[in-house]
């Protein structure tokens, strides 16, 4: 009998759902369709992807993508009010319209929906809307969206499922907030935000949300956040932060959230430092961004046989293996590095070692000195270890670092109060003096730690970088003339 797979949005194919298949891949997020696609495209394999929600995953529909929009709006904003400096006149006759804005974010991703599911179309992948279970190392239970269940039997399984925003059920009240997922459901321009968390993630919002004029109040339980970076970053953006205007409440703890009967606004209770209590109210969204939780509930991998980390995560080894054959996972489900481009390689890298021809046998990711950028206020970026790992890791004695602190170019036509800090630092080891951790804090940023993160993986030494002709003026020339 015909099943009805699922509406595409390109078109109302309802074509039936195939009962075997060489790669099942669960989850059509950054990973796993990477992996899908490789599979079936570069080495011929029969792949279906299975994903229950949105294609593209967390990265295009709730994370890095929308995220970066964000950032560049809220770059934009601060340009407007540098740009005073420059001799321009911008008269800014009313706040920002974070509703169109969001109107035309929402229409760019629906567009990138559509692009993702035209590509498996193109490789030949089945994508088929719904939602998972694993049976046995072999077979998977599919739940359409109408309801139906069908059983596939596939060679091999890939969990690529990743993770959602975690949520403090200890505290009062802690369902009148929301996390990441709802900052992206936002559709007015907020007054007030509170956002507690000291991750990527609420650092990234509460920067955005105090460039674009709104009244942000950060909670964090530690004095800096930021804290798994160098501490140059954490100290740097963390005081760059207070200075911008954002509502710091250091070593916090929210306890108990109310709701304001007449206006609908939420009143945020917390203590603060040894035995300060305080509450902010009128909070117009309360944003819970204290990590994320890997999505293995209802997987039926229990049930397989996979084992699992304490923390709930999805044990793999080198080569994204679990302990059951055939069943594979990788990303953010494995709490490896939670990236999209970690999960896109990792994926890329299974498909051929189990597709691909005999040279793939042994392909796998290298999870040492993987780049990665905060969108903060400033950009941050960091490769390798942190002043305190390579001490721990090769000893104070064998090490030499590098620092600078200036004020870049940029800011040379304006006021003290308008001028953001720019910091470096290279953490060099041996006698050779190899780059083994590098540490990057202010404007572009994030541009440019790809550069410079091809050096630190091919071996660079500080002689490597120092022979690279400096490029003037700019602020990256600084790397490569430190003293
Ligand atoms: P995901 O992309 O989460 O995909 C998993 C998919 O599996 C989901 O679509 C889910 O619906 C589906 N699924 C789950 N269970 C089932 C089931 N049982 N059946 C069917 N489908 C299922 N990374 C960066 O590199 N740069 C950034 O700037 C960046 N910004 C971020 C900002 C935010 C706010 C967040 C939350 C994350 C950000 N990340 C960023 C991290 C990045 O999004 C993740 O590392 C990446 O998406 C992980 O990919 P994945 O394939 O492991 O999982
Ligand atoms: P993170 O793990 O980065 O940070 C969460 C932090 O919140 C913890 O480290 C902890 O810091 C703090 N925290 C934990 N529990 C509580 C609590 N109960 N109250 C207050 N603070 C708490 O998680 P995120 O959710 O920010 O991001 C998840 C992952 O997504 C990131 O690790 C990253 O890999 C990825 N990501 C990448 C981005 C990028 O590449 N630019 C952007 C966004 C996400 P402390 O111990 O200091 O209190």
């Amino acid at each position: 009998s015909t099943i009805t797979r699922h509406f595409s949005q390109t078109s109302l194919a309802m074509a039936p759902i195939s009962k075997e298949t060489d790669f099942l891949v669960i989850g059509g997020g950054s990973g796993g369709l990477a992996s899908a696609r490789a599979a079936s495209s570069r080495y011929g394999a029969k792949a279906m992807v299975i994903e229950g929600k949105r294609l593209g995953g967390t990265c295009v529909n709730v994370g890095c993508v929308p995220k970066k929009v964000t950032f560049n709006a809220a770059a934009i904003a601060e340009t407007i009010h540098q740009s005073k400096s420059y001799g321009f006149s911008v008269q800014e006759t009313a706040p920002f319209d974070w509703t169109t804005f969001k109107q035309k974010r929402d229409a760019y991703i629906h567009r990138l929906n559509g692009i993702y599911e035209r590509n498996l179309t193109n490789d030949k992948v089945e994508y088929v809307h719904g939602w998972a279970k694993v049976l046995s190392r072999n077979q998977v239970e599919v739940t359409l969206d109408d309801g139906t269940k069908t059983v596939v039997n596939a060679k091999k399984i890939l969990v690529a499922v990743g993770g959602n925003p975690t949520a403090p059920p200890q505290i009062p009240g802690f369902e009148l907030g929301t996390n990441s997922d709802g900052f992206f459901d936002i559709d007015k321009l907020p007054k007030k935000v509170a956002l507690v968390g000291a991750g990527y993630i609420a650092v990234e919002f509460a920067g955005m949300f105090n460039a674009l004029g709104v009244e942000t109040h950060l909670f964090i339980r530690h004095d800096t956040f930021l804290r798994a970076f160098d501490p140059m970053i954490q100290e740097g953006v963390t005081k760059e932060y207070e200075r911008l205007g954002v509502k710091l409440h250091k070593r916090s703890l929210v306890n108990k959230v109310d709701k304001e009967e007449d206006t609908g606004r939420l009143t945020v209770h917390y203590k603060e430092g040894d035995d300060g209590e305080g509450a902010v109210s009128g909070v117009d969204h309360l944003i819970w961004a204290v990590g994320r939780t890997p999505a293995t509930k209802d997987l039926g991998l229990e049930s397989a046989g996979v084992k699992l980390t304490e923390k709930g995560y999805v044990a793999v080894d080198g080569y994204q293996n679990t302990n059951v054959d055939n069943i594979f996972a990788l990303g953010d489900v494995t709490g490896q590095v939670e990236l999209t481009p970690v999960a896109i390689a990792a994926g890329r890298r299974l498909a051929a070692r189990l597709f691909g021809p005999e040279q793939f046998r042994t392909a796998k990711l290298d999870y040492s000195n993987i780049p990665s950028v905060v969108f903060a206020h400033p950009e941050v970026g960091s490769i390798g270890l942190t002043e305190p790992q390579a001490v721990e890791e090769y000893g104070r004695e064998k090490l030499k670092i590098y620092k600078t602190n200036f004020t870049a170019m940029y800011y040379a036509m304006m006021d003290p109060e308008q001028k953001g800090p720019t910091a470096y630092k290279l953490i060099c080891y041996g006698p050779e003096e190899k780059v083994v951790g590098l540490h990057i804090m202010g404007l572009g940023s994030g541009e440019m730690l790809q550069g410079f993160g091809v050096a630190v993986k091919m071996g660079a030494t500080k002689a490597d970088f120092d022979s690279c002709v400096a490029i003037h003026p700019t602020s990256a020339e600084e790397l490569v003339t430190l003293k």
